[in-house]
């Protein structure tokens, strides 16, 4: 059994006319990078450097600890850290490729080098509405993750068999972070199947599980702990859950990036709790970071970006807030009387 082709034969050919013509190769992703966007940019680097390319990931800022396992992860390059070189590659390069977001504003101020960059630009990526800043575009919100979006177009090119067993350990772990181990989100029987394909290239699937989810410092147990027993609020009127943290907290629990990352997922674990929400105050910038996540038909990226100048999935979304943490509050206690809930 073979997975469909879901691609118009005519942007198959111009990406593979791209590639072939292409020698230095950028692969770039959003900010605050998380395991579909390391696993997507790194699987296609991967599979570029099988073709004898020569391929750069370069990510807006820090990514997590519990992704550093990622093959080539070391050779990631930094924007935040080591800007001048990251401009260079961005500008000397034949093709960016912008994977796992939609608009440039998601990757803070590398957005104007590569609006800038004379490269081809290619998108690779699965949230909706997607800016139109690229030449050829892979846009496909129906899908799982990027990383699925990558394997498929993979296949489509032919090149299946040159994947190697790297490449297809990053593509997993994105497909796997992205959907919650394949428990939401777009887990059709061509997820399976293309489960099944990367198997068949030995990848160890609980190897990954485990230098993703087992592999948690002691800071971020207690603080999972922490925000569980002292932090979380239930509004059982309306089906919801609110977590905050102030950044003097997150000191308190010798926060890492990436720390953060799923504590918005637990209060639905909860009997009759569908929407969870998590503010928090960003380590850098004056800014108030916004996580919602939901079960069901509740549309996170509607309040989203009705109330935190934000969007994305229907049960997975984020946004912003410039103000203060207790304004967060505020608006979202409003927003929780006001939207209408499903
Ligand atoms: P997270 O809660 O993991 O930061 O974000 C979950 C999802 O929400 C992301 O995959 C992305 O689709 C969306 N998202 C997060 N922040 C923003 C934002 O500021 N704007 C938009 N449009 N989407 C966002
Ligand atoms: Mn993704």
């Amino acid at each position: 059994m073979m997975i469909k082709n879901i691609f118009c034969e005519a942007d198959i050919e111009q990406l593979k006319e791209i590639i072939s013509i292409g020698h230095v190769f950028v692969l770039t992703c959003h900010a605050g990078p998380d395991g579909d966007a390391l696993g997507s940019t790194l699987g296609m680097a991967h599979y570029l450097k099988a073709l004898g390319k020569e391929a750069t990931v370069i990510v807006p800022d820090a990514f997590p600890d519990f992704l550093a396992w990622m093959p080539d992860s070391q050779e990631i390059v930094r924007f935040d850290k080591h800007r001048d070189m990251a401009e260079l590659l961005i500008a000397m390069a034949d093709v960016v490729m912008a994977m796992d977001y939609n608009a440039l504003s998601r990757v803070d101020d590398m957005g104007p080098m590569i609006a800038k960059s004379k490269a081809k630009k290619v998108l690779v990526d699965h949230h909706l509405h997607p800016d139109t800043f690229c030449d050829l575009n892979f846009s496909h919100p129906q899908l799982s993750s990027t990383c699925e979006v990558v394997f498929r177009l993979i296949v489509a090119m032919g090149g299946y068999d040159i994947l190697t067993k790297a490449a297809c350990e990053c593509i997993y772990a994105g497909m796997m972070t992205d959907t919650g181990c394949f428990s939401y989100g777009p887990c059709t029987q061509e997820v399976y199947l293309i489960i099944s394909m990367l198997m068949q290239k030995e990848i160890n699937k609980d190897r990954i599980y485990n230098k993703v989810f087992n592999n948690y410092s002691e800071g971020r147990l207690r603080l999972m702990g922490y925000v569980l027993y002292e932090k979380m609020r239930v509004f059982p009127e309306y089906h919801a859950a609110l977590i905050t943290l102030s950044r003097e907290e997150m000191a308190r629990f010798d926060f890492n990036k990436g720390d953060t990352e799923g504590l918005v997922n637990i209060p639905l674990q909860m009997k009759g709790i569908y929407f969870s929400a998590f503010l928090r105050e960003d380590t850098e910038k004056d800014v108030i970071r916004v996580s919602l996540r939901s079960q069901g038909t509740f549309p996170c990226n509607k309040f989203a970006a009705q109330y935190f100048n934000g969007g994305g999935h229907l049960n997975a979304s984020g946004g912003q807030y410039g103000g203060t943490l207790q304004e967060a509050v505020q608006i979202f206690e409003k927003a929780l009387e006001e939207f209408p809930m499903p």
